[in-house]
This record gives C-alpha cells, structure tokens and sequence, in this order.
C-alpha cells in the first residue's frame, strides 16, 4: 500500500540513543533507520524473529536506498545486500555532518545595494 511514497537516500549518521552509526532514509514515505551490518538468511531470520523489519540496500545514482524486504522478497533469491532496522530506530538520528569547503574570509566593502 505504502508502494507510491516518496522514498529518500539513505544518510549515514549516529543513533542519539546509543550512539552506534546507522543508515537513514526514507522508503514508501516511513522513516528508516537501519545498522550498517550484512545480514544473512540465518541472521535476518533472527532479525524478523525479534520484531525488526529488513531492508535491501539498492545503489542507484551514487546513492544508497532502502527497499523493505517483504515476505515476496525474503522468499525470492537475494540480489542485494540486507540489512536490518536499528533496535532503537524510534529514538532520534543526528546526521554526520557534511563536509564542506574551509571558509573564504569575506571582505566588508562600503558599497550598498543598487535598489
Ligand atoms: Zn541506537
């Protein structure tokens, strides 16, 4: 149902709970916070088993998106790597902070707007 919302890169950035480094985005218009470690069918079965939801990681146009894994795309063979929701995803996110170009000193000039 959720298939027709708006889906937003994946941004790497520290869970304000605990502190562990995590991918967030969004996928089919929910927010996702999801750990940074590959699953395995064992490890994801586990995953689900303790109420988390999984996730494939597409990378398409230099970016990192999630894709719910639904139970069509559990049972279907993997063709990308999964991971799995962050236990503590409902607590808050502080994205890394992004890196930008040392600043130019600005000189003060006395001219003033033309209008
Ligand atoms: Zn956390």
């Amino acid at each position: 149902m959720t298939e027709h919302f708006i889906d937003r890169p994946l941004v790497l950035g520290r869970c304000t709970r605990c502190g562990a480094w995590i991918l967030a985005g969004h996928n089919a218009g929910l927010r996702v916070l999801v750990d940074l470690d590959h699953l395995d069918a064992a490890a994801e079965l586990l995953a689900l088993a303790a109420g988390r939801h999984t996730y494939n990681l597409l990378t398409l146009r230099r970016a990192v998106w999630a894709e719910w894994r639904c139970s069509f795309r559990i049972a279907a063979p993997r063709r990308h790597p999964v991971v799995a929701s962050h236990p503590c995803w409902q607590r808050g996110f502080t994205p890394m902070p992004a890196v930008s170009a040392p600043e130019s000193p600005v000189e003060a000039t006395d001219e003033r707007i033309p209008f």
